[in-house]
């Protein structure tokens, strides 16, 4: 027995798979299923994040409807997956959160930029706020460095913290709790989720409804992916150069997290566009259409954080910068706080399945529990 329909559906499509096996070549989720005789929910949980939802095994199935087994992997691992974040969230009480996650996300969003527009203009004379700023420092004569440390810090060793703690319970839930990973097997992951080697299609690109696959899926979440990480990078450096040589924000067009933060400021604004484009051409009978809210708010937020960073980088010495700063942080820290409750787990959450994947390659199934010395 199954505590959700969803997880019933996906325990007998992978018994039918596991009878079949003409997928086996497509993706990691068939390798992973065969060692396996029976599927508990954690079982279930792993494969489902394990699926990066290229479709190639709906279109490729004998069995799909109209045939009466009604196969339908990539829509049944994607509801499965949908539902675990919910399962794995920190606090349990903020659970919820994932139910009408569009119109949570957005909410705290909208409620982020006008508390940053607010704040600026309670704490903030009008002439400073309104005035072009130049030089190092010119951030801060509008928002204390200080306090915008505290604030973001904050923010992000609580999203850290939730997302620690939700990866721990994935973790556990999938059969993987009291085995370490070894580093062969995070390095492999690394490689795997670094290419999107699953979500390949066997080889020929995510299938679309016009049944002509693409690799642009791919590259979208490429440039999505690897955006992300840039802009993280900028603020890493620009903290280092902050607080390491003393040199204070905006920095020059050729400085490192200058550089970084374009490079990924324009990631952030073509991976989610051309993700959304991506979307609208999907074969509607294999994807969840019940969680497009979740994805359209996750995409829309790296949208929103990529086009005001870049934005405020172009327009900085000019009087909109005030207005600006408080937009583009708005979304920023709304991103913080909505990191552990929305779409980004499942970046996460896939990694976890791939280092469980790559140690069940190595170290066969079930994965040996580390030797504990005798005491
Ligand atoms: S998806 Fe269909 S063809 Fe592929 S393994 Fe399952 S039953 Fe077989
Ligand atoms: S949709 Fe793609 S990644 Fe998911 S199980 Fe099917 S072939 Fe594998």
């Amino acid at each position: 027995m199954h505590a959700t329909e969803d997880l019933a559906e996906a325990d007998r499509l992978m018994r039918i798979c596991n009878a079949c096996r003409y997928c086996e070549g497509l993706c990691a989720v068939f390798p992973a299923m065969e060692k396996r005789r029976s599927f508990a929910q954690g079982d279930l949980n792993y494969l489902a994040n394990l699926c990066h939802q290229c479709g190639a095994c709906y279109f490729d199935c004998q069995y799909a409807p109209p045939h009466e087994f009604a196969v339908n992997v990539p829509k049944t691992l994607s509801k499965v997956r949908s539902g675990s974040y919910g399962l794995y969230a920190w606090p349990r009480a903020l659970a919820p959160l994932f139910e009408r996650n569009g119109l949570a996300i957005a909410l705290v969003a909208a409620f982020s930029v006008a508390a940053f527009i607010f704040g600026f203009a309670a704490w903030t004379d009008a002439g400073v706020l309104f005035s072009a700023h130049h030089g190092e420092g010119a951030f801060y004569r509008i928002m204390p460095h200080a306090a915008m440390a505290w604030l973001f810090g904050a923010a992000f060793l609580y999203a850290v913290v939730a997302l620690v703690m939700g990866f721990r319970a994935f973790w556990a839930d999938i059969g993987a709790g009291g085995t370490r990973p070894q580093g062969l097997s995070v390095w492999q992951a690394i490689r795997d989720a670094g290419r999107l080697r699953y979500l390949d299609g066997g080889g020929v690109g995510c299938m679309n409804e016009d049944e002509q696959p693409t690799d642009m899926r791919r590259h979208y979440h490429h440039a999505t992916f690897y955006g992300f990480l840039a802009c993280f990078a900028s603020t890493l450096t620009a903290t280092f150069f902050h607080y390491a040589f003393g040199w204070e924000a905006p920095y020059s067009w050729y400085s490192l997290p200058v550089v970084l933060g374009t490079l990924g400021g324009i990631g952030l604004v073509v991976g989610p566009l051309g993700l959304m484009r991506a979307k609208k051409t999907r074969d509607k009978t294999m994807t969840d259409t019940s969680r497009f809210g979740m994805d359209v708010a996750f995409l829309a937020m790296l949208f929103a954080i990529g086009a005001t960073g870049l934005l405020l980088l172009f327009l900085r010495a000019t009087p909109l910068m005030g207005t600006l700063l408080a937009v583009h942080l708005g979304f920023v820290f709304g991103f913080f706080l909505t990191m552990p409750y929305g779409k980004f787990v499942h970046g996460l959450y896939r990694f976890g399945a791939l280092v469980r994947y790559a140690m069940e390659e190595r170290q066969g199934y079930p994965v040996p529990a580390p030797k504990r010395r005798a005491a």
